[in-house]
């Protein structure tokens, strides 16, 4: 065979998880070595947070030219070059991929192209196309990710597409089936109807956006029916037929039984950890029924020195939580005493209006039995929404109400993702709404919604009666 090659921390997957894990590790001192089968950036970067921001943004700012005539600003025969939004989008990517790569060699961290597989709990077989070679570690961190989930009716095709295939289209489609209302279906659905495409989105539960209240997920759904788009919620899909330049998509709803015809379908019904062809089982590793690998506090897995993060575990398949995990674990190893909180993490739609919300709902902290104050705060009260044209949504401060701590917010509007960032921080160090009310905000920003919205928990709100 092959020498052996030895390192201390050996990541598996160049995602989100594992970069961050990487780096923190090479940070730490440790002798780090990354392998990735695929482009570094994992599903994130390459084919998931990213160019689907990059799609979004470029669908508002086509809305927004041809509609802006309320402000003055009256756009003729605004037009779309969808080979050029593509480009676009594919620029941002390359941008973002090239420069982790940079950050993983600034940080000397060994970059390995293959697939790896555990030997056992110390040794990793890594195999490119036509070359094998084996590592031996101290630590592993397993940040494999996920994939999109197939459903049998509908396998994948050339008209039949999962989050990848939905990005990457070359033109423009005329229509198209979305098949699940999450926040995925609902991001993709919504950017090409922005761009004009008809969309139809089957949802089998009630609503769309399921796990986010009704008062913020209607406005989406407002907006989404202006932008020519159908829901249809109850609705099962059964199957689907391809043909040479379409689709027809057959599903069930209000026991009936319904086909719509489309340019294509995409399939956007969740995901599934990548750790069915890891050999865990060689090196030890548990993993729940559900195929999660089961770690602790410390993103420690059974086996002691194998550690997982990000999709392959337990927790929100979110960018922002395989980074925290990331760092959690590479601390771990370092021999810190860093352990997981997932007490501030956000969750953000890029809807329109975004969709933020981080810490308890209403609803929520009443379920546990809190005694809560929920207190809410206009956009259309706010200078800077109005002048921004952006006077639609709401936020919704979460304290306690016995002494005001701040356990929850939730946001439905312009740049709900970004100020949701203010409220993560407010419930990481424990402020009060009082802290927050007492907190000069610029003016006029979206920023003074939060601090409004805190004074109306105290009770004293200068900008609403
Ligand atoms: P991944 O990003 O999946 O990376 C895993 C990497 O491991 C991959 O590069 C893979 O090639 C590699 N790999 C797998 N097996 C092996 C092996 N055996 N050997 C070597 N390498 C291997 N999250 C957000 O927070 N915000 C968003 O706006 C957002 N938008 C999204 C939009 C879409 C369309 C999709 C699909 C996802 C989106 N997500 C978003 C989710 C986010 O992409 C994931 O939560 C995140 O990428 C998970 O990071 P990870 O590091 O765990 O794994």
């Amino acid at each position: 065979g092959d020498f052996p090659i030895e390192t201390d921390t050996i990541v598996i997957g160049a995602g989100p998880g594992g970069y961050v894990a990487a780096i923190r590790a090479a940070q730490l001192g440790q002798k780090v070595t990354i392998v990735e089968k695929g482009t570094v950036g994992g599903v994130c970067l390459n084919v998931g947070c990213i160019p689907s921001k990059a799609l979004i943004s470029a669908g508002h700012r086509f809305e927004n030219a041809k509609h802006s005539e309320g402000m003055g600003v009256i756009a003729e025969n605004v037009t779309l070059d969808f080979s050029k939004v593509q480009s676009f989008k594919e620029s941002v990517v390359k941008k973002l991929t090239g420069g982790v790569e940079g950050l993983l060699k600034g940080n000397k961290v060994d970059i390995v192209s293959g697939e790896a597989y555990f030997v056992d709990a110390n040794t990793l077989r890594v195999m490119d196309e036509n070359s094998a070679q084996t590592y031996t570690f101290k630590n592993a961190i397993i940040a494999t990710g996920s994939r999109p989930l197939e459903i049998p009716a509908f396998k994948y095709s050339k008209r039949i597409l999962d989050s990848t295939g939905a990005l990457n289209l070359q033109e423009l489609p005329k229509s198209i089936v979305v098949i699940g209302g999450g926040y995925i279906g609902t991001e993709l659905g919504g950017a090409y109807a922005s761009f004009g495409t008809k969309v139809t989105i089957l949802e089998g539960a009630d609503e769309i956006l399921n796990g986010f209240e009704k008062q913020m997920s209607s406005l989406v759904k407002r907006n989404l029916k202006k932008k020519g788009a159908e829901i249809i919620t109850k609705a099962l899909a059964k199957g689907v037929e391809e043909k040479e330049d379409g689709v027809v998509v057959t599903y069930e709803a209000k026991g009936e039984e319904q086909k719509i015809e489309a340019d294509y379908v995409f399939v956007m019904v969740g995901r599934k950890p990548n750790t069915d062809e890891l050999g865990l089982e060689q090196a030890g590793v548990e993993l729940t029924d559900r195929g999660i690998i089961k770690i602790d506090k410390q993103c420690r897995t059974n086996i002691s020195n194998i550690y997982a993060i990000g999709d392959v575990v337990e927790g929100p398949p979110l960018a922002h939580k395989a980074s925290y995990e990331g760092k959690i674990a590479a601390e771990a190893i370092a021999g810190h005493a860093s352990e997981i909180d997932y007490l501030g993490i956000p969750a953000v739609v890029f809807s329109d209006p975004e969709l933020a919300s981080v810490g308890y709902t209403e609803a929520q902290a009443k379920e546990e039995g809190l005694d809560v104050v929920a207190a809410k705060f206009p956009f259309a009260a706010n200078g800077r929404a109005l002048s921004l044209n952006e006077s639609d949504g709401f936020m919704k401060l979460v304290t306690r109400k016995e002494d005001g701590l701040i356990i929850g917010a939730q946001i439905a509007g312009a740049g709900a993702s970004d100020m949701i960032a203010e409220l993560g921080l407010a419930i990481e160090t424990g402020m009060t709404a009082e802290d927050l009310a007492m907190t000069i905000h610029a003016h006029p920003t979206l920023g003074e919604i939060s601090m409004e919205a805190a004074e109306v928990a105290l009770g004293n709100p200068i900008h609403i009666i």
